[in-house]
């Protein structure tokens, strides 16, 4: 029999309503993990001199990171604002730039937030039951416009890689900000080419 190189099938358990596994470790990211990201940088001190808050946790399981191989789990963004501007998380380019991603909502409501290095903006609503395509070339983040958890469940190829540096130094070119009480898109005042 010839050799193969195979792993084995596995399964994981994720929660509808908290996107949460009883078999798996997520990675929190808190305020004092994102500094430099909101827009109100006095909001975001206040805020963060009071409590060092949850704003959101993902899963990055143990799968292998080839070609061939998918990379998958679920993102939990919390419900808040810092200022007038919501929960979100920090959004990334992949480092393999033309590959895509797949989103799948199971509970609470928000958007993505994308752009690609043209300069093409778009922002996607998400409800439970919406599925989103992230093309290739396209930076993602998720933003929380609702009162409870905003769970998605994403897959990409496992060898895509994390570009969070350009957008930490650059931003987004659009704002996702709460005004009378509902998500309202702006351009993003601080946002700069290089
Ligand atoms: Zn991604």
């Amino acid at each position: 029999m010839k050799d193969f190189n195979f792993m084995f099938p596995f399964q994981v358990d994720f929660s509808f309503l908290t996107g949460l596994s009883s078999k798996a470790k997520s990675t929190k990211r808190c305020l004092s993990q994102m500094r430099g990201m909101f827009s109100s940088e006095e909001d975001y001190e206040k805020m963060l001199s009071i409590e060092d808050k949850v704003v959101y946790e993902f899963y990055e399981l143990d799968a292998p990171d080839k070609e061939g191989d998918l990379a998958f789990g679920t993102s939990i963004t919390y419900p808040g604002t810092v200022g007038n501007e919501y929960f979100m998380t920090k959004g990334h380019y992949h480092t393999i730039l033309d590959t895509a991603e797949v989103y799948y909502c199971l509970s609470g409501e928000g958007y993505m937030l994308m752009e690609n290095p043209e300069g093409v903006t778009c922002e996607k609503k998400l409800t439970k039951g919406n599925a989103l395509y992230v093309p290739g070339r396209f930076a993602h983040r998720s933003v929380n416009t609702g009162k409870e958890l905003f769970v998605t469940f994403f897959v990409f190829r496992a060898d895509a890689g994390h570009d969070y540096k350009t957008i930490e130094t650059k931003g987004f070119r659009k704002l996702i900000l709460k005004n009378e009480g509902i998500p309202f898109i702006t351009d993003n005042p601080k946002w700069r080419e290089n």
